[in-house]
This record gives C-alpha cells, sequence and structure tokens, in this order.
C-alpha cells in the first residue's frame, strides 16, 4: 500500500536546462534527466524538480548491537533500531552489502515518525542510520533524527562521508554519533576502486569531529592499502586533523562482489595496529576473530574500561565517567 507514501522534494539540488537538475548534495553532482534518478538510486527528476524518491523506503531494519556499526565510544553496549535505504554514492569494488547498495531490491514504507515509534516500541535507546549509504537518503535521516530526538533518542550514522560541505554541516547538527569509513588516503584509491574522490571524505569527517562523537572505520585491502608506510600516513592524518582520542577500527577486507583477492592476513592488521598504538588511543581490530583488539585500555594507566567479547560490550573500568584506577576522565559517552 502507498497511500502513506510522502511525496518529498529534495533538498540540496538546482534547475539547469531542457527540464534536467543537478543534485548538491554530493560530490557526484549528477545532472538528472526527467523521470531519471542519480548515480545513489535515491534521488529522481519529476517534471524538473528533484524529489527525495526513496524517502521513508527501507532496504533492511533490524535491532543491531552498536558495536557492529563499528561504534565503540558512545553507549557501549547498546541495542539500537538500524536501517538503511537501497542505494549509496559511491561503486566500491569489494562492497560487503552490494546485495542491497548496489543492486534494486525490495523495500517497505515507513514515515520518520513511524520509524522513531518503531524505535521506542523496542526499547532502542536510538536510531542508527547504516547498512548502504544513509547520508545521501538525507532528508529522511533528517526528519527521523527530529522524531527520535523528539523522543529523546539518539541518532547515529554509519557513511562513506562523501558529501559536500554544506549537507554535512547541516546533517551533523542532527546526529549525535558517526562512523566515518575512510577507505584510503590515496585519491587515486578512491578513483580506481570507488568511483570517488578522497577530499570530500576528509573533510567531512573533520566536519563531524567538531559537532559530534566520531569513529574512524579503515579497511585493510592486501596490496592496495595495507603497507606500513600507507597505514603511517593514515595515523598521521588521523593524529593531526581529529586528534589521538579518536577511535580508529581497522577492518579486515574480505573478498566481495567485484574483488577477488584473499583476505587480509592477520598479521598485516596486528602490524598496522602496532603502528596505529604508537600514536593513537583507541585502536581496534575487526571484521577478525581471535586475535584480539576489540577492548578498550585506558590510555594514562592501561585499566581495562570495555571489555568485549564478539559484539557484547561490559564495562568494567569506569566510575563516574572516570577510569577507576588512575582516575583519568574518559572520553566513553555513557
Ligand atoms: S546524492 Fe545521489 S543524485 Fe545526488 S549527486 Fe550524489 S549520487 Fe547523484
Amino acid at each position: 500500500m502507498n497511500l502513506n507514501r510522502q511525496e518529498v522534494e529534495a533538498s540540496y539540488w538546482h534547475a539547469v536546462s531542457d527540464g534536467r537538475v543537478e543534485c548538491d548534495l554530493c560530490p557526484q553532482r549528477c545532472v538528472i534527466c526527467d523521470g531519471d534518478r542519480g548515480e545513489c538510486n535515491l534521488r529522481e527528476n519529476r517534471g524538473g524538480s528533484l524529489y527525495a524518491a526513496a524517502y521513508g523506503e527501507l532496504v533492511s531494519t533490524a535491532i543491531d548491537p552498536i558495536e557492529k556499526k563499528p561504534i565503540y565510544h558512545f553507549h557501549p553496549g547498546d541495542y539500537v533500531l538500524s536501517t538503511g535505504p537501497n542505494g549509496c554514492n559511491l561503486r566500491c569494488r569489494g562492497c560487503q552489502n552490494f546485495q542491497i547498495s548496489q543492486d534494486k531490491t525490495a523495500t517497505h514504507y515507513l514515515s520518520a515518525e513511524a520509524l522513531a515509534q518503531l524505535a521506542a516500541a523496542h526499547d532502542s535507546p536510538g536510531i542508527a542510520y547504516t547498512y548502504t549509504e544513509p547520508l545521501v537518503w538525507w532528508e529522511y535521516v533528517r526528519d527521523s533524527c527530529l522524531a527520535a530526538r523528539d523522543r529523546g533518542l539518539y541518532n547515529v550514522a554509519v557513511t562513506n562521508g562523501f558529501l559536500e560541505e554544506e549537507p554535512a554541516r547541516e546533517i551533523a547538527a542532527y546526529l549525535d554519533a558517526a562512523n566515518v569509513d575512510i577507505k584510503s588516503l590515496s585519491d587515486e584509491f578512491y578513483r580506481d576502486y570507488c568511483g570517488g574522490r578522497l577530499e570530500p571524505v576528509l573533510r567531512t569527517a573533520a566536519i563531524f569531529k567538531e559537532h559530534l562523537h566520531l569513529e574512524i572505520t579503515h579497511l585493510l585491502v592486501p596490496d592496495l592499502n595495507d603497507g606500513e608506510d600507507e597505514v603511517a600516513a593514515f595515523v598521521k592524518w588521523v593524529l593531526e586533523n581529529l586528534g589521538r582520542d579518536t577511535p580508529v577500527h581497522f577492518s579486515r577486507y574480505f573478498p566481495h562482489f567485484k574483488m577477488d583477492a584473499p583476505p587480509t592476513p592477520t598479521h598485516h592488521l596486528l602490524r598496522a595496529k602496532e603502528i596505529a598504538d604508537r600514536d593513537l588511543y583507541y585502536v581496534y581490530l575487526g571484521n577478525v576473530a581471535g586475535i584480539g583488539g576489540t577492548d578498550t585500555s585506558c590510555p594514562q594507566c592501561g585499566n581495562l574500561l570495555v571489555n568485549r567479547r564478539g559484539y557484547s560490550a561490559e564495562v568494567v573500568g569506569l566510575k563516574d565517567g572516570k577510569c577507576n584506577n588512575c582516575g583519568r576522565p574518559s572520553e566513553i559517552v555513557l
């Protein structure tokens, strides 16, 4: 039934010529003919105006541990209603969710208000916008964030960060936490493997760091970005632009979609962590079991603060927001 679907005109676009419009939301800057959609499959030219065509169209919905996003320093241990749209503005060759991000698939409709109601009904403390690329679902995320805040719920986004500056700044005001995926510090990598560019991603990460709780995911792909020099350059950028207290998650690559190289050797992940641990306080290993790299320790005294097993988390070393051993104030939001 489509009766309750909303026609929502998109933000961030302008008319060009011959009924075409240019979308100003992300750096793809699609020029879209009447009746067509942009690269992300979420925005459509209807009669010379751009519409948020996937507004309220959910491709997947589940209650997930917040650690699965991964977000480790914002309400550890919470289970959060999570959802996302059927589309993405990048074309990563190794996409792990290509069935719902690149292929067109069935969705179901939920208004922003109904999504917030659903979260509250499941005792979820917030909503996570995730799975594909939620920030080009911009208008729905904005409205859902507002509906969630009205109920005292928080908002979390897991994003590729490939946005123009103004919409990134605007959406930052509605979010409480985010994980931005910095896939490489090489613009060539972004162009060749993702169909995007590096600089807008770094800009979004820096904007989010100013306004909300930020964590970074960095997928290590063998022979493409897991060398010691590449890891050191990435760590240097994080240190100089986001600060040493920004949690970084090195994630293990597995072959997916159009990439068939074997998985990242685990010793490459351990080496990356060793390099990053010299300069950053909180470095984690993800998408890999049995080699550690998931607990949080106090950067001052080494006391165990959060114990993690799989996606479960137990806060064991904090009292009144401080390390219960040395008293260092913790950046973890509880
Ligand atoms: S948000 Fe979508 S339609 Fe707009 S420029 Fe990016 S890919 Fe194109």
